[in-house]
């Protein structure tokens, strides 16, 4: 079975700069003058809990194929 791709994005008029994600999931967020941007679009756990743990939901992830939102949780 092929692993499901995601689409990761980061409003970044959203995003407070907190380093939150960066630290929960730093192979996968980086902070380009203060505000978060996604390095890479590797499904992993730690983006979930990082878009869980955004204080302003400001990270996304969406399945690629179906547009379905896995994180946040509405
Ligand atoms: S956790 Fe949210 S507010 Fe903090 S840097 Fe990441 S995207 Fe921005």
């Amino acid at each position: 079975m092929t692993q499901q791709q995601w689409r990761i994005e980061v409003d970044r008029g959203t995003c407070i700069g907190s380093g939150m994600c960066t630290g929960i999931a730093p192979d996968h967020f980086t902070l380009v003058d203060g505000r978060s941007a996604p390095i890479s679009q590797t499904p992993d756990d730690a983006v979930l809990d990082a878009a869980e743990s955004c204080p302003v939901e400001a990270i996304l992830v969406r399945a690629a194929e179906s547009g379905a939102i896995l994180a946040p949780q509405q």
